[in-house]
């Protein structure tokens, strides 16, 4: 996203100011609240506006810039009732993506109703996350495909594979995954059935993680 965001953070516990940190560092534009004034001072000095305000009240939402906002974070833990209210308020104003953190999935399902565009479980998610990698050392270096169970990411060609086309691999049915480019001494491009695979080419592969954790173990 080469696009600068304005982000607004709402809730500046340890996930909120790890979110606005980031952001910061990515060098978006960012707009922190919190109703207690010390979470406010700690991210003051890094984010471009830091305020104390009720993310329940409107008017001070306004106030800070919340409907310039492209982006919204609410990152409220415990305070369940201000989490919804806050999001209401956000989708009322128009925010075009809304993140909401939820506790449980009532919290989750409500959040959705009251306009929420992404609800995300951090503490669940992170735990999922660090058991997958695990299992599987190779995830953190693949992407989701959203709304699928399907991974992009790039794997070294195997031994093999090397001296023999795509075709005669019969690649896609063989290892059930397809292949969307090769990377060879710096040149990226999309193989066809003929291209000889050579030692050193990286494929970007898409495919699922079982699949994939077939050839990483080869
Ligand atoms: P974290 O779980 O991110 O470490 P925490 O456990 O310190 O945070 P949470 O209950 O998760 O605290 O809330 C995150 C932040 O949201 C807190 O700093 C809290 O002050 C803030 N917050 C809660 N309710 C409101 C509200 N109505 N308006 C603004 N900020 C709020």
């Amino acid at each position: 996203m080469n696009d600068k965001n304005t982000v607004i953070v709402i809730g500046l516990g340890r996930f909120g100011q790890s979110v606005c940190r980031r952001l910061a560092a990515l060098k978006q534009e960012v707009i922190g609240v919190d109703n207690d004034m010390h979470r406010v001072e700690e991210v003051a000095d890094i984010i471009d506006l830091a305020a104390q305000i009720d993310a329940t009240d409107e008017e001070a939402l306004i106030k800070i810039g919340a409907k310039e906002a492209n982006v919204a974070i609410v990152a409220i833990g415990e305070n369940i009732e201000a989490s919804i209210l806050a999001t209401s308020i956000l989708r009322g104003l128009d925010v075009k993506h809304i993140i909401a953190r939820a506790q449980n999935s009532l919290h989750a399902r409500v959040l959705a109703q009251v306009g929420a565009h992404r609800v995300i479980f951090p503490e669940r998610d992170m735990g999922m996350r660090l058991a997958d990698t695990i299992v599987f050392p190779w995830l953190s270096e693949f992407a989701t495909l959203p709304g699928s169970s399907y991974l992009i990411g790039s794997i070294d060609v195997t031994d093999e594979m090397i001296g023999k086309t795509l075709a005669e691999l019969n690649f896609r049915n063989k290892y059930n995954l397809t292949i969307l480019m090769l990377e060879r001494k710096g040149t990226k491009f999309i193989p066809g059935p003929d291209t000889v695979l050579q030692q050193g080419d990286i494929l970007t592969v898409i495919g699922e993680r079982e699949d994939i954790d077939k050839l990483q173990n080869l």
